[in-house]
């Protein structure tokens, strides 16, 4: 029987979000989960997005088909190109496997189970997440069996890159160790490493013959401009590394509940390589196959119709330059408000980091007086989704935060 079964508990994320929803106070602010929200708090469709719908709507030829086992061609093999670069040597020369995937986890999740069956670990070597990491790596690599480690991520005291900390963690560890890397605005904290800083964490990895893992959730969304935010990926492989990429929709094109996502694998310049993939590419599709069998259409059909078509896509970059351009107004209006206040602390962090998220550098216990005073949610790690912030309620949250860092 399963009396032995404990009880887990409740996703704090989703938890947090469902009591942020039970509250009836309207000065309520909801800063936990990572979803776009315009200047009047609502959920946002993209308009390339509902284009691409009413294109879908009206096509004759529409069906609810299976799709094949790895995914829509039309979708991966655009999602590859938009992350890699049309004109990537990756891609020229046959070097990439691109899976259909259920959105970024189902990406991260595929390339875990991937690593796990396949990736030669004979120390016993680790998946090495930066701390602090999205939650949920540590839940995904460790359901398919890989031990886990940590390198230091962010400091406390400047509340950006603990660069130094960072890169020893990487010299220490064992060689052929998997590194998760977050591609762009990283959540939760913001902070990016600038472009110096990738190249020299990039000669660590090669150095140590370590395997990256880019997980990337944020293309476009982050800094407005596609391939600035694909720049670090697309430097490890102009430098010939051998590695993998998860990669969301969700954000980005505001196609949360869809989940389309892909997972790319890419292989090093070699004369093999192309066979290599092919190898790669079959086993992918039989784990593909074990657990999901083909992945889901009409997501990656909207996602298709907006990546392939030149006058969408260029709609959605001004879409995308609508979104990261609204949160970054919504830093600046923050960080100004704290200056007014003359709010205790340094507030610099808010308008240096980056994407979806800020680490604000609030204590759990200020958080939790957040939510029992002022009715804002936030999650007691101090991040809080600059989505839910607007014109109308930051002046709200910049006296909040600034009575509970006096108190
Ligand atoms: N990775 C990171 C770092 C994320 O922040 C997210 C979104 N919260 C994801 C992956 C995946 O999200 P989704 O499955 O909704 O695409």
């Amino acid at each position: 029987s399963f009396e032995a079964v404990p009880l887990a508990p409740a996703d704090p994320l989703f938890g947090l979000a469902a009591a942020c929803k039970a509250d009836t106070c309207d000065r309520k602010v909801d800063l936990v989960v990572g979803a776009y929200r315009d200047d009047n708090a609502k959920p946002w469709i993209l308009p390339a997005v509902r284009k691409a719908d009413a294109i879908l709507a009206n096509d004759p030829n529409f069906n609810h088909e299976y799709l094949p086992i790895a995914g829509l061609p039309a979708f991966t093999s655009a999602a590859a190109r938009l992350i890699l670069g049309k004109d990537s040597p990756a891609i020229q020369e046959s070097r990439v496997t691109s899976v259909q995937t259920i959105s970024g986890t189902g990406a991260v999740h595929l390339g875990a189970l991937f690593l796990a069956k396949f990736y030669p670990r004979p120390q016993n070597q680790e998946v090495h997440l930066s701390s602090p990491t999205w939650a949920n790596h540590h839940q995904i690599f460790t359901n398919v069996g890989l031990p886990l480690a940590s390198y230091p991520y962010f400091s406390a005291k400047t509340k950006g890159l603990d660069f130094e900390g960072l890169q020893a963690a990487l010299e220490s560890s064992t060689d052929g160790s998997i590194i998760l890397l977050h591609a762009c605005a990283h959540n939760p904290t913001g902070v990016d490493p600038t472009r110096d800083q990738w190249v020299k964490i990039a000669e660590i990895i090669r150095k140590k013959r370590h395997f990256p893992f880019f997980d990337c959730a944020y293309q476009g969304f982050a800094s407005g401009d596609l391939a600035n935010d694909a720049w670090a990926i697309r430097y490890f492989i102009e430098q010939g590394f051998e590695l993998c990429v998860a990669q969301s929709f969700a954000k980005n094109l505001g196609l949360y509940g869809e989940r389309v996502g892909c997972f790319h694998f890419i292989s090093p310049p070699s004369p093999s390589a192309a066979d290599a993939n092919k190898r790669i590419a079959s086993q992918l599709a039989i784990l593909q196959r074990s657990e999901i069998s083909n992945p889901p259409a009409y997501g990656a059909r909207i996602a298709s119709a907006v990546l392939n078509d030149e006058k969408l896509f260029a709609e959605w970059e001004d879409n995308l330059r609508e979104m990261s351009g609204r949160i970054k107004d919504t830093r600046k209006a923050l960080f100004d408000k704290l200056g007014e206040l003359g709010t205790l602390g340094n507030w610099s962090h808010i308008v240096k980091q980056i994407g979806m998220f800020s680490f604000t550098g609030l204590t759990e216990k200020q958080v939790l007086k957040l939510k029992e005073e002022s009715h804002i949610y936030l999650t007691k790690n101090g991040r809080i989704s600059m989505a839910g912030l607007n014109s109308r309620n930051v002046e709200y949250f910049a006296i909040a935060v600034d009575k509970v860092v006096r108190e």
